[in-house]
């Protein structure tokens, strides 16, 4: 038989499957995924059963393509809300089957054969996997480990007439590196430098702690113009399984993505879409108690890591925690492989979201949105 796709070919199973499974296997606490071990909001919940039930409204039938109106119009109203942007929900804002989808869409919407795109590494490990599948070439800069901060120098020489586009995150994950104005600011005009796009995900927009503000690149100066903003609902509403996410750039743009989506996915799930845009409108009551959730826990298991022992990164954004490995001359990976086993903890070894530094292979990331007893039992294990 003829070989698969040399470019699918060279694709493994991405850590999070791997870690996740190997932590069943060993019947560890799982804090290597990023996902809640508790359920998301009970009325929103009852919000997707009610959709449900709208069989007769045609809502358990295809939605449309771009989104359902109401959600868009809710992610609309929200953009302007936080961060004053505007989006037309009719020309601008593409619901998708989560941010995955949103970074897979932009990467096949705007990349040629041979295009380089900047990453910055450790990244999220979809943008180098919808980079290669677009055909076009991922360029490593390393954000450099502990504070997580880009060295300018090599920001630029990563820039040069073949780059279409940087893939940005803030907050970021693994690092929890929450990047700041003048650090956007340098970004986009690298950008318009070298006239390339702006593929920002900003999934955990909303989990920013103490004084960490969460800026959207589109929102500064003219960086709109080549932005696709790109969001989930995973994260904030603690749903990560529904997968309901967006992509948001102007009209050319998103005609662009939306040919993508057409004919990848087509539409996203029609209930889940009523629900969400139900959840979006609810947001403002709901956001404190999230936030507050959130900051206990990371404060819980930070301080919980500390009285282990280990020296944890706390992160400004996210919520994951590096933590650098205690053990010296022990990868990322052969500890993570010994705390399944010994300590029955699993965690994330943060080496697979690198393609050039080495940086990853002395820390481990650890997820804390997990209830706290959860988390007691892990330090327990830990300590
Ligand atoms: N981007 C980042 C940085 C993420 O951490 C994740 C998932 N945790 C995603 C994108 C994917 O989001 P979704 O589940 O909505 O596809
Ligand atoms: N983004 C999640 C994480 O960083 C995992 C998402 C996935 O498993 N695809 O852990």
């Amino acid at each position: 038989m003829k070989e698969v796709s040399q470019i699918v070919s060279g694709f493994k199973e991405s850590i999070f499957a791997t870690m996740s499974h190997l932590a069943n296997q060993h019947q560890a606490i799982n804090l290597s995924q990023g996902f809640p071990d508790f359920d998301g909001p009970s009325w929103l919940i009852q919000e997707h059963k009610k959709a449900l039930d709208l069989g007769h409204q045609g809502k358990n039938q295809y939605a449309p393509s771009p989104g359902v109106l109401s959600l868009r119009q809710s992610i609309s109203e929200n953009y302007r809300k936080f961060y004053q942007l505007e989006f037309s929900p009719e020309t601008e804002i593409t619901v998708t089957n989560g941010a995955t989808e949103a970074i897979f869409i932009s990467a096949l919407a705007l990349l040629n054969p041979g295009d380089e795109v900047v990453v910055l590494e450790p990244f999220y490990d979809s943008y180098v996997a919808s980079i290669e599948m677009a055909g076009a070439v991922a360029i490593p800069v390393t954000l450099h480990a502990p504070q997580f901060e880009l060295n300018w120098q090599e920001l630029e020489a990563a820039f040069g007439s073949k780059t279409k586009a940087i893939y940005l995150n803030s907050p970021h994950n693994p690092s929890g590196k929450v990047f700041t104005k003048e650090e956007l600011v340098r970004i986009g005009n690298l950008a318009k430098k070298y006239d390339s796009y702006i593929i920002s995900d900003e999934v955990y927009e909303f989990l920013t702690f103490e004084d960490a503000v969460h800026i959207p690149i589109a929102s500064l100066e003219d960086f709109g113009e080549r932005t696709i903003t790109i969001s989930s609902t995973g994260k904030t509403f603690g749903l990560t399984g529904w997968k309901i996410g967006w992509a948001c750039a102007p009209p050319a743009l998103s005609h662009a993505l939306r040919m993508v989506h057409q004919f990848n996915v087509f539409s996203v799930s029609h209930p889940a879409q009523v629900a969400m845009a139900c959840a979006l409108k609810r947001i403002d009551s709901y956001l404190p108690e999230f936030r507050s959730t959130y900051s206990k826990k990371r404060e819980l298991f930070i301080e919980g890591l500390r009285n282990c022992n280990f020296n944890p990164l706390a992160p400004a954004g996210t919520y994951f925690v590096m933590c650098p490995i205690p053990d010296q001359g022990t990868t990322d990976i052969e500890y993570c492989k010994k705390l399944i086993t010994e300590k029955k903890v699993a965690a994330i070894p943060p080496s697979a979201f690198y393609l050039k530094a080495k940086d990853g292979e002395r820390y481990l990331r650890f997820c804390f949105a997990k209830k706290d007893e959860t988390l007691m039992a892990a330090l327990k294990n830990l300590a």
